[in-house]
């Protein structure tokens, strides 16, 4: 790579780009125009372009780029894999982007105390294939964990299809070291199950990278299930579908996982990957037990039979490993299937009590029909989390603030009955105005009240998760210096 000089850095930010180029190696540090387009995306449609990336490998070199971004008074964005749908890691503030490419170890695992510790870019689904050839797995399995990081799922509290039964990512980290906006690293929780003091770990869980940068996380560790069987359950209407997940709930089975899949989802899949799934089912259950072999054949019996029961026309059961495994990649293939349908989705993230799913729904159709737009539908049904996934072409003039009030109609509907406006895809910039239709003004001062006492000076992640006015969002790109001064559209 040639080298940076004088005439290469004709912005305000050249002393910056030495600085770190000293500390962290030329090569880890980026700064121009074409690298940092790279990271001016997540997986939503908002894009910001930062000032700098830089890419550390370790928690001190980290603490001494956040002492420099104070210095600087630049802000700080950590990014995982970029794989966010909400915005979180738009830097609308311009600013440092802290990227954990170079941070990818697993550290250490810890059968005797089920326990893994991993560094944050470690990729979700390399810790389970680590732990396989010990028959132990990390449960949390959002559908991008091919691709997302332990420590974007720290900072989102990221679910999955198999945290119904297990628990989301909140419930599987046991500590975490951090580095605070004073650049301190401290370790916060750890392997003890019951730490006492507050629990600050639980804090920075779903955080969304504004309390501090985390630089190691312990997870719990589970041994796999002896045995899995998974079903697919076919219905001619969304209704039957989805009262066949309260019915199950309801009658006291858990299902390790229930996702829905609907007819317009079903038909991109099939167009994309050929799977076998029916083309003229308005819907499809998922549907996965796991536990000991005694017992497992009446489960799934029972839950065959419930199925039919609430109107499936028909419960195909994986008859081995590679069955299984293309059902599954017919859910976590399901959003890039979508670029069959349409140049473009807006994905929504509501989630609902789960027996209001049949009505939710059916206004969620009216909603659609009203604004002229197809909806395609992915759910980790068992939780109430709908995706409505809204296609639209952002060339088209309108379109895309079209898509946005139909996602805000959307989450209005999910709050009136007693739901909330994410799951797990979390706030970012995407939410921030849905805010308070959760929270009374004195509950968001609450929440920036905890923030402030933990990062202050508010340049991690600045503008994200807590809406303006809250004593959230004062730092802008009009009171953050020169620094990053020009560089900061947001746009679709
Ligand atoms: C196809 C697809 C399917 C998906 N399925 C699911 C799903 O089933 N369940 C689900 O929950 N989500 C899902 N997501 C959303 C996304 O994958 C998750 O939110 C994931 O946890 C983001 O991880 P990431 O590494 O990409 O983080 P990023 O998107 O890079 O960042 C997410 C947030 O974490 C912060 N952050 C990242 N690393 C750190 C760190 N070390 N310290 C502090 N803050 C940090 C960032 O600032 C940002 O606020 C899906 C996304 C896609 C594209």
């Amino acid at each position: 790579m040639r080298k940076v000089n004088d005439q290469d850095l004709m912005n305000p930010i050249s002393p910056a780009v030495k600085e770190l180029q000293q500390l962290l190696g030329e090569s880890n540090v980026l700064w121009r125009p074409d690298d940092l387009r790279v990271y001016s995306y997540d997986g939503s449609n908002n894009m910001a372009t930062p000032d700098l990336v830089v890419l550390p490998s370790t928690a001190s070199q980290i603490s001494r780029i956040i002492k420099l971004a104070r210095r600087y008074n630049m802000a700080i964005v950590p990014r995982g894999s970029g794989t966010g749908l909400c915005g979180a890691i738009t830097p609308i503030a311009g600013g440092i982007m802290i990227v954990f490419a170079r941070m990818k170890q697993i550290l250490n695992i810890d059968l005797e105390n089920r326990t893994a510790l991993v560094e944050p870019g470690v990729i979700n689904l390399d810790v389970s294939t680590a732990l396989a050839p010990y028959r132990y797995f990390y449960a949390p399995d959002p559908s991008s964990q091919a691709a997302c990081s332990i420590g974007g799922n720290v900072a989102n509290n990221s679910g999955g299809p198999h945290c119904l039964l297990y628990g989301v990512t909140a419930n599987h980290v046991l500590g975490i070291e951090v580095v605070l906006e004073d650049g301190e690293i401290v370790w916060l929780g750890g392997a003890a199950p019951d730490e006492q003091g507050y629990d600050l770990v639980a804090a920075f869980i779903g955080s969304e990278g504004t309390l501090g940068i985390i630089t190691k996380i312990l997870v719990r560790i589970m041994p796999l299930p002896e045995t899995t069987r998974t079903l697919l359950a076919v219905f001619n209407t969304i209704e039957q579908a989805s009262r066949t997940v309260s019915g199950v709930i309801g009658a006291g089975i858990i299902p390790a996982a229930i996702e829905m899949i609907d007819g317009t989802t079903i038909r991109a899949v099939e167009a994309a990957y050929n799977i076998g799934l029916p083309l003229d089912a308005d819907a499809v259950l998922l549907i996965e037990v796991d536990g000991p072999k005694a017992g497992i054949d009446e489960l799934q019996q029972m839950l065959a039979d419930f199925c039919i029961e609430y109107g499936a026309r028909d419960v195909r059961i994986a008859r081995n490993e590679q069955e299984r495994a293309d059902l599954w990649k017919a859910r976590k293939t399901a959003l890039g299937a979508l670029g069959r349908l349409a140049p473009n989705y807006y994905i929504q993230d509501g989630v609902v009590p789960r027996s209001k799913l049949p009505y939710v729904l059916e206004q969620q159709d009216a909603i659609a029909k009203k604004y002229n737009v197809t909806i395609a539908n992915v759910l980790h049904a068992g939780d109430g989390n709908l995706h409505p996934n809204i296609l639209f072409d952002a060339r088209e003039q309108g379109a895309y603030e079209r898509v946005r009030q139909v996602g805000g109609e959307i989450l209005k509907l999910c709050v009136k009955v007693g739901g909330t406006i994410s799951g797990e895809h979390g706030v970012g910039i995407e939410k921030l105005d849905y805010m308070p239709l959760l929270f009374t003004p004195a509950d968001l001062d609450a929440q920036a009240r905890l923030r402030d006492a933990i990062a202050p000076t508010r340049i991690l992640n600045p503008c994200k998760m807590l809406p303006q006015g809250s004593r959230c969002g004062e730092v802008t790109k009009s009171n953050l210096p020169s620094a990053i001064a020009g560089n900061t559209d947001v746009w679709i």
